[in-house]
């Protein structure tokens, strides 16, 4: 019991004795005794001492506390440190997230709005916003259309949405798993699935651009399966139309294709290519340029 006592004398003088070596060093306001005998901060006129009741003493104990303005400062470097443990784990998400740095800045705000694309827009940022109850749904998408219609970037809008929210997204190509897994080597093939699981959303983009290998078309079934067995959602773009994947015969597609409608809530994407549009507006604007309107 009076060990007790006196450790916690102790502790409690020597953070009196810290407190006023920082206070003999600080060049601003003074600390000063208030008219109840305890210290108070110069600046923020709050107490930096109390008196603490404990079990061990019968008296209370004079010990250091934080003033306001302390307490503030704290609670700003915690936020700091905070902010940047966010930063440094939305960095090694992006690492991990495979996504080509020519889409890091395909945003929802940067999106180029054209008349075509304002509905699907909408769409994909509803999406994106309730991304945790789409999980819970194992609910997906699957972007076909065109090339050029903005599929693509519309699917790295909504990945940059949730990295930037740390959640694990991956974002890569059906071309890109076929090359980079060895074809023989069934375990890697089988820690890469893995590995693509770990995201919470996974999107693959371009498929049908595959080449059409019974290996090729195993793998890209093997993924899409996994995921549909692991109950977690993914985005598929392709330039196929619904008629090709609708009306296709062959077993080995057509497999593929039934396993992606059971998730993935098709959204078309149509008019003009974005890439046409994008010349004929640098067209249009080095026209004017030349002609000395702007
Ligand atoms: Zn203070």
């Amino acid at each position: 019991m009076n060990d007790m006592t006196d450790l916690m004398r102790s502790i409690a003088a020597r953070s009196l004795e810290a407190q006023r070596q920082d206070a003999a060093k600080s060049s601003g306001p003074q600390d000063y005794a208030g008219e109840d005998g305890l210290l108070y901060c110069g600046k923020c006129h709050t107490k930096k001492q109390m008196w603490l009741k404990t079990g061990f003493s019968p008296e209370p104990i004079l010990v250091a506390t934080s003033c306001k303005c302390m307490q503030e400062a704290e609670e700003r470097r915690r936020r700091d440190e905070e902010a940047q443990r966010d930063m440094e784990k939305i960095k090694r998400l992006r690492i991990s997230s495979l996504m080509d740095d020519k889409f890091r800045e395909s945003t929802f705000s940067n999106f180029k709005q054209t008349q075509n694309n304002t509905r699907n827009l909408r769409l994909c940022r509803r999406y994106a916003e309730n991304f945790d109850e789409m999980k819970e749904k194992n609910q997906g998408l699957l972007f076909y259309g065109g090339v050029g219609t903005g599929k693509t970037y519309s699917a790295a809008c909504i990945a940059n949405y949730l990295l930037d929210r740390k959640v694990p997204t991956v974002m890569t190509s059906f071309i890109k798993i076929i090359g980079s897994v060895h074809l023989s080597n069934r375990e890697e093939a089988m820690n890469f699935t893995d590995r693509l699981n770990r995201a919470k959303l996974l999107i693959i983009d371009d498929l049908g651009a595959e080449r059409g290998t019974d290996y090729a078309l195993e793998r890209v079934y093997d993924i899409i399966d996994s995921r549909y067995r692991a109950r977690l959602p993914m985005i598929l773009t392709t330039n196929l139309s619904m008629d090709e994947m609708m009306g296709c015969t062959d077993i080995r597609y057509s497999r593929i294709y039934d396993r992606i409608f059971e998730v993935c809530y098709p959204m078309e994407f149509k008019g003009h290519s974005w890439r046409k549009a994008e010349a004929s507006r640098r067209y249009d604007d080095m026209e004017k340029f030349l002609e000395g309107a702007v």
